[in-house]
């Protein structure tokens, strides 16, 4: 029980990207480039077995972004056509590419890694794609006529057909990003759920979604700092959660400000909780990560407990990262000490 696992991303080494900066650009080209990617994978899937973890991730080292890394595997996108677009309800603009066709899987997106992964590892393996309702919000559309529903399902259909690839290839979780979740929780209920359910449809291996609010950068840290302590947007997202077909949810716990006793609200679900936050370089003591499995444990019951890190750690030192994943692992062997599980 208590197993531990990893929200996603890790931070690249130097030799294959710029460290400490956020979707930096690679290092290396061509054939050096997929070695290197290859390399940093392996790099990471030992690291994370050497820390403890059970569950383990790829750590996103051969896509620079988590949306537009699947995004260059489809068709009808136009890279060349960008446009700046304030995203997540204008918290932050960023320059998106533009749907100019029908959305359509080229072949697949990440079968290299995956299988790499698979091939390497005898740990149960996670991987991450990014959600259909975050896909829509980090993209300009000139051919669904801002019809965001049917392009969702459309994207929803591209992810659906790569995560199917994913569990052939040996996957045994697959996770959608969706921290457009916590921004734009009307239509979550009115068609975001519906297009993370068709992203996840008919797959055999369990599905997960990844809640947070984003990476530790200022943008992310200042929103937070202006939210209510409420925490409204989570009661109106959880019960839609609860009465889905995904199988777990991974959500940021640690100095996130979540009232713990919310989690009730996701009855059923295997909860990732977040213990690691990764908006900070302290890295935490395991007391004070088995503090925050102990807090959600009084809620979700511990076979359904996941201690995990916040969000993805793809911007932080890779030293800093490496230590927060060894504090993850000994503060779940110290909870469940505790806890007699
Ligand atoms: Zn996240």
């Amino acid at each position: 029980m208590l197993e531990t696992t990893i929200a996603g991303s890790l931070p690249k080494p130097a030799w294959l990207a710029e460290p400490t900066r956020l979707w930096a650009p690679w290092r290396q080209q061509g054939e050096a480039l997929a070695e290197a990617k290859r390399d940093a994978t392996l790099l990471w899937l030992k690291l994370q077995q050497d820390a403890g973890i059970d569950i383990i991730s790829d750590g996103e080292q051969s896509r620079q972004h988590f949306v537009h890394g699947f995004l260059a595997f489809l068709d009808g996108i136009d890279f060349d056509r960008r446009v700046e677009m304030g995203i997540r309800a204008d918290r932050y603009k960023a320059m998106v590419p533009t749907v100019t066709g029908p959305i359509a899987l080229r072949g697949r997106a990440h079968a290299t890694e995956a299988r790499l992964a698979r091939a390497h590892t005898k740990r149960r393996l996670r991987f991450t794609l990014p959600g259909p309702m975050t896909i829509v919000d980090t993209i300009a559309d000139a051919h669904y006529g801002g019809d965001k529903p049917a392009l969702a399902m459309a994207f929803a259909a591209a992810l659906n057909e790569e995560a199917r690839g994913l569990a052939a290839d040996g996957v045994d979780v697959i996770q959608f990003d969706e921290p457009a979740f916590n921004v734009y929780m009307q239509e979550v209920a009115t068609w975001g759920i519906a297009a993370l359910e068709r992203a996840a449809e008919g797959l055999p291996c369990k599905t997960a979604v990844h809640i947070c609010y984003g990476y530790g950068i200022q943008a992310n840290i200042d929103w937070k700092a202006g939210l209510g302590a409420e925490w409204r947007q989570y009661e109106e997202t959880f019960p839609v959660l609860a009465a889905s077909r995904i199988d777990q949810v991974s959500l940021e716990c640690r100095n996130s400000r979540v009232p713990v006793r919310l989690l009730r609200l996701l009855a059923g679900k295997d909860v990732l909780v977040g213990a690691i936050d990764v908006a900070t370089d302290v890295v935490e003591t395991p007391d004070e990560v088995a503090a925050v499995i102990e807090d959600a444990a009084e809620h979700v019951p511990p076979e359904r407990l996941f201690p995990c890190t916040n969000c993805g750690m793809a911007p932080m030192r890779r030293g800093v990262a490496e230590a927060k994943l060894y504090a993850l692992a000994q503060g779940a062997a110290l909870a469940r000490r505790r806890l007699g599980v």
